[in-house]
């Protein structure tokens, strides 16, 4: 790459140190480089001008040809104005000015020919435009060849420094003159060439300066698909990089645990899926090499079961495993389950949180050093430094969007050569999106439910039905059933109009008196024990109502409950609403989802409502989170971060692409996997300036 593009911004002509900064700070444009890639987000359409006869208020902004035949000032101090009556031979239109008024007297000059561009207002019945952009028609001729008019992104306090959407026009006018020669070109020829894509210089000219609609449309492809490659590249590349540097722990024995476990612990047959799971990992642990593997399942598919099954398999060749979980209850939860699951079978099972107390967690660090823990469950308190194992050799991450790439890496380091990892997730995550963010990761799906799961029935009501909501509520527990109900705030908040539990729970101890119904409350601002105190409540059946916010929505399992009221519901995010749903239908009962809302509901709150009334398909609900909210905004990829940002594509709309450049990295790599050929030396180079870019990438593996 030439080195003007390395240049700094404040060089170049336009900018200046006071500009730059706000470059710098504002939008994290250094170089030229930087700047050149800084898009526009929209174009206004300039190839069109207007007959005044013609105008008509509904219009957003018009752009007219003609001449000022008139001007005259008005008022005194203050209320100032300056009027200039515009024509092209078709009408008449006002043009007024309120501020800069001596600047534009003294540039204007009549009977010569301007564009103007505005929005028409009526005033006094008549027409006008108030502060209109003016240019003459002669500069407008000579400007860089381009009806469509770029507008750039600007925030306030770029705004209040004089580097508005116009000025970085310029300035990228300046800049493509400048660079316009030196501009590189990062796909190798024979990609643009079989592809038939914009070269990169004439990229970055029209989705600056688009000729016009159609090649717009081709620069925004060539940059969309350059920089989807690139991801794929990069993400297939780390994976054949690790498969070829890393040897995996051979796990080829079955031994006496998973034997004894599968013939006398497990009560119910594996579900097809669950087999086919089980075996994709197996093979992995057969094949010499580091398994890393997504396992993505619907809630109650029985992930947690495979991940037992297999972690197993680890300990009877004589490892240590792990199994990582995002929240305290959660874990709690596993060590429950596995230690009930695992009755009898001669394998040791600890748990380490945040609250484990000092003493105890000495004597587990010791254990594990020893080798003597077979099962370690945890929260994140597992990545911690101090969490020495012997002889790790599988990890498990459960509900992964709750963690960081970064710490998945971590996990990986605890032993020297790094175990096997699965990551699972009950967020089902579009196929498109999984390839961005764990595209350097084996995938596979548990697609099928355990036999006898009832469909749970899903209802929205408003809050004005709440008392039949009572008496439905009531019955159910006279069936014997249990009941969570879910608010999206603790408290009241000044600026939401949402229901909020402390206000729902005195109406709810009113309606359902403690001493018959038993309640347990559940939220974030408790304590751990508090919250497990109220969760084993409910767990043993004691108390029948679960109040909770959203802290219980992760994989907590009462299989008694069959009832989700589900508080304001037009608060949540799609996927959000699929996971609570996910804590009922978990036993042979028929299950409800009952969805309150206020009366008024957003366009999109009412499509995710119906969403979730017609499907409970966590796939298909997933891509309709996608499409409405975008990736970056999905419940998950928002608490972890998106690895990656994305200048022009977009992972919800341009799936298509994605798909196309990695079936091309992927033979790319299949023929030249260290990209050693010399017409693959650019793709070679541009991954490592990428990686000078994104140090997060880093991370990733
Ligand atoms: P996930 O972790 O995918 O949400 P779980 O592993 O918690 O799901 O499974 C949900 C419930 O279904 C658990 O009570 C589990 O014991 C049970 N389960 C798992 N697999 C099966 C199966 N094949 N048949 C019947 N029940 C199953
Ligand atoms: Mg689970």
């Amino acid at each position: 790459m030439n080195d003007v593009l390395n240049k700094e911004v404040k060089f170049l002509k336009g900018v200046g140190p006071v500009k730059a900064e706000l470059f710098n700070k504002e939008l994290q444009i250094f170089t030229y480089k930087d700047l050149i890639n800084y898009y526009p987000y929209k174009y206004i359409d300039k190839s069109k001008f207007y007959n005044i006869s013609d105008i008509s208020t509904n219009l957003i902004h018009i752009q007219l040809k003609g001449k000022i035949i008139s001007a005259t000032e008005t008022g005194e101090k203050y209320k100032k104005r300056y009027n200039a009556l515009f024509t092209d031979g078709t009408g008449f239109i006002e043009l007024v000015w309120f501020k800069g008024i001596k600047w534009i007297k003294e540039s204007i000059v009549l009977q010569k020919e301007y564009i103007v561009y505005g929005k028409p207002i009526i005033f006094n019945n008549k027409y006008s435009i108030a502060h209109p952009e003016i240019e003459e028609l002669e500069k407008y001729d000579s400007k860089i060849n381009s009806s469509l008019e770029p507008a750039y992104n600007t925030t306030e306090k770029m705004k209040n420094g004089f580097l508005n959407s116009k000025t970085i026009l310029k300035i990228q006018q300046n800049l493509l003159k400048t660079i316009y020669n030196d501009i590189w070109e990062t796909l190798p020829a024979y990609l643009v060439e079989k592809h038939n894509l914009l070269n990169l210089k004439n990229a970055l000219l029209n989705i600056h300066f688009p000729k016009d609609a159609e090649t717009l449309k081709k620069a925004e492809y060539r940059l969309k698909f350059d920089e989807l490659f690139y991801i794929q590249l990069k993400l297939l590349r780390i994976k054949k990089v690790r498969t070829q540097k890393y040897n995996g722990f051979v796990f080829s024995k079955i031994g006496n645990s998973f034997n004894k476990f599968f013939k006398t612990n497990l009560q119910f047959e594996l579900t097809e899926a669950q087999k086919r799971v089980i075996k994709e990992i197996r093979k992995d642990f057969n094949s010499g090499k580091q398994m890393n593997r997504l396992l993505q399942g619907d809630v109650g598919s029985g992930k947690t079961l495979v991940a037992l099954m297999t972690m197993l398999i680890a300990i009877d060749n004589g490892f240590q495993t792990a199994i990582m979980a995002p929240t305290e209850i959660l874990a709690n939860q596993h060590f429950v389950v596995i230690s009930e699951f695992l009755k009898g079978i001669d394998v040791k099972i600890a748990i380490l949180t945040g609250s484990s107390k000092s003493k105890a967690r000495k004597q587990l660090h010791n254990d594990l050093e020893n080798g003597e823990i077979d099962i370690l469950i945890g929260t994140h308190a597992l990545i911690e430094d101090k969490v020495i194992f012997k002889k790790l050799g599988y990890v498990v991450i459960d509900e992964q969007h709750r963690f960081g790439v970064a710490q998945r890496a971590k996990m990986w380091a605890k032993n020297i050569n790094p175990p096997h990892i699965l990551v699972m997730t009950a967020t089902p995550i579009p196929r498109t999106l999984a390839m961005t963010l764990y595209g350097d990761l084996d995938v596979s799906v548990i697609d099928q439910l355990p036999p006898g799961r009832k469909n749970i029935k899903t209802l929205h009501k408003f809050d004005s039905q709440r008392l039949p909501l009572f008496k439905f509520l009531k019955d159910e527990i006279a069936k014997g059933r249990q009941i969570y109900i879910v608010y999206p705030l603790i408290s009241e908040s000044e600026t939401l109009d949402y229901k909020y539990l402390e206000d729902g729970l005195e109406s709810i101890i009113r309606a359902f008196p403690q001493e018959q119904y038993g309640i347990s409350v559940v939220h974030g601002k408790m304590k751990a024990e508090e919250k497990d105190k109220a969760m084993q409540f409910f767990v043993k059946g004691i108390t029948k109502i679960m109040v909770a916010t959203t802290v219980i929505e992760v994989g907590v399992n009462v299989p008694n409950a069959s009832v989700m009221v589900i508080e304001s519901a037009e608060r949540f995010g799609l996927s959000q609403l699929h996971q609570l749903r996910g804590r009922v239908g978990r036993g042979a009962e028929q299950s409800y989802c009952v969805l309150m809302t206020g009366n008024k509901l957003s366009k999109d709150a009412r499509k995710r409502i119906e969403t979730m009334v017609r499907s409970s398909d966590g796939f298909e609900i997933s891509e309709v989170d996608l499409k409405l909210r975008g990736p970056g905004a999905l419940d998950g990829t928002q608490q972890s971060g998106m690895p990656i940002e994305l200048k022009i594509a977009n992972i919800a709309k341009d799936g298509q692409i994605i798909e196309y450049v990695r079936t091309i990295a992927e033979k790319i790599l299949d023929n030249d996997p260290q990209l050693a050929e010399s017409f693959n030396a650019i793709l070679k180079n541009e991954l490592i300036e990428k990686n000078k870019e994104k140090l997060t990438w880093n991370n990733i593996s």
